[in-house]
């Protein structure tokens, strides 16, 4: 039987795993890379309606739930102004709970204080570089020179994992989406919506989401289409200055509140790549299994990321539970994951093509996407995605 744990990474499969694997009587330590906490505002996320419900197995969903607000539908717009259909973030919970809108800080610090109040130990400034089994477990090195010892690591070290390619050398490499990204936090700027409602935008040049919180800040992100990766640091070198002219540029000749918003904004994030993996061969080998962003990375489009790393730590606390040995929990793990989430990150990367569309595929797009959307507003893809509950006591062999 597997007794202790160690987990590599403390973003949000992290403490989420720590509290399942704590709940299936396994005892788990978090070693998280950073010195402290998730600082500073940073990015924001849905916490898609199939995310909280997985939260609730581990009697966690209250506290992100009350650090976010709703968001459960929204409202698809063409640069020029028109409205291209509606769709939705989630389903509504039994109790009508819907998905929320999160700062991923702040979804990292509940989940860090909800794990802590449980017991959970944290050890910061802890990097992981080398990992080996010692035949009854394995072993965990730092960049420190520390050292630690468990039954099995389960790596949770996000989208650059570690654990990754220490499972498998020849993993691959995470996937440019031909997609830039940046956004941020404005107030004093009259928005025609509602809270609770996101407003995207298929602009001219490039694509533009934004949701008001119910204090009236608007929340933005961009996402700019650029073909070639940029090199390593390009993007970074480029200053803050320098993008916001350039997305003002992009929207001008959009409809819709980007310009002013942008203009309010007293810090953009920084602009940002964004990467997927679609499809990892080796999730686990031995004691050591990957979850999370760490064995699958779908774009940010999808709403899921967070959502399903959620739903990965939960299920591998009940496999780690029913299964007799780590490596039939790993394969039992996989099969139960593997085909949900390849599916989203297809689903969803068939949506970042329409973003990422030139002026031939914009007209085309934009002609297309009110009969896709009415198709699709309650397609099998969606309730695949938003319709996933995790029963905790149907043993997992069984499963
Ligand atoms: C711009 C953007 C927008 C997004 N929007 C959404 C959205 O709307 N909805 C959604 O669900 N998801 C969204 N996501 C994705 C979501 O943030 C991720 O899917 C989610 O954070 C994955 O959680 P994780 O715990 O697997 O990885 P992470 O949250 O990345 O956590 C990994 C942790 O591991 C630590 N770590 C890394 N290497 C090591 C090491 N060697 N040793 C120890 N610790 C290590 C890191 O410091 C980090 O704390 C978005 C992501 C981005 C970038």
């Amino acid at each position: 039987m597997t007794r202790t744990a160690l987990i590599i990474g403390g973003g949000i499969a992290g403490p989420a795993a720590a509290m399942a694997l704590q709940k299936a009587g396994i005892d788990p330590v978090i070693y998280e890379a950073h010195p402290t906490g998730a600082d500073g505002v940073g990015v924001f996320l849905t916490l898609a309606s199939n995310g909280i419900d997985a939260l609730r197995v581990l009697d966690a969903d209250k506290p992100a739930v009350a650090a976010g607000f709703p968001t459960p539908g929204i409202t698809l717009r063409s640069g020029t102004g028109k409205r291209l259909g509606e769709s939705r973030t989630g389903q509504s919970l039994p109790d009508g709970t819907t998905s929320h809108t999160i700062k991923r800080a702040d979804l990292y610090r509940v989940l860090h204080e909800e794990a802590s109040s449980r017991g959970v130990r944290v050890e910061h400034g802890k990097r992981l570089v080398e990992a080996e089994e010692t035949g009854d477990g394995v072993r965990a090195v730092f960049a420190d020179g520390s050292e630690a010892v468990g039954d099995v690591l389960i790596g949770c070290d996000g989208a650059r994992s570690t654990v990754r390619r220490i499972i498998d050398s020849a993993a691959p490499a995470p996937t440019y989406a031909r997609l830039l990204t940046t956004g941020g936090y404005a107030r004093g700027v009259r928005v025609d919506t509602d809270p609770g409602s996101y407003e995207m935008i298929f602009g001219r040049r490039a694509f533009f989401g934004y949701a008001m919180a119910p204090d009236g800040e608007v929340w933005w992100f961009a996402n700019v289409p650029r073909r070639d990766e940029p090199a390593r640091g390009e993007v970074e070198a480029i200053s803050a200055d320098e993008w916001r002219r350039r997305l003002l540029q992009l929207y001008a000749e959009d409809a819709g509140p980007a310009v002013p918003l942008i203009q309010a904004t007293p810090e953009t994030m920084p602009m940002s790549p964004i990467h997927t993996i679609p499809h990892l061969p080796v999730w686990h080998n031995g004691r050591m299994v990957v979850i999370g962003d760490a064995a699958h990375v779908p774009s940010p489009t999808s709403g899921q990321g967070a959502s399903l790393s959620i739903e990965d730590a939960v299920v591998l606390g009940m496999c780690l539970r029913d299964l007799p040995s780590p490596q039939a929990a790993f394969a039992r793990f996989e099969a139960a994951r593997r085909p949900r989430v390849e599916r989203i990150i297809k689903w969803a990367a068939r949506i970042n093509n329409s973003k990422a569309a030139g002026p031939v595929g914009r007209v085309v797009r934009d002609a297309m996407l009110p009969m896709i959307l009415s198709m699709t507003a309650d397609s099998k893809a969606l309730k695949q995605a938003y319709d996933y509950h995790i029963d905790w006591d149907r043993p997992q062999w069984t499963a």
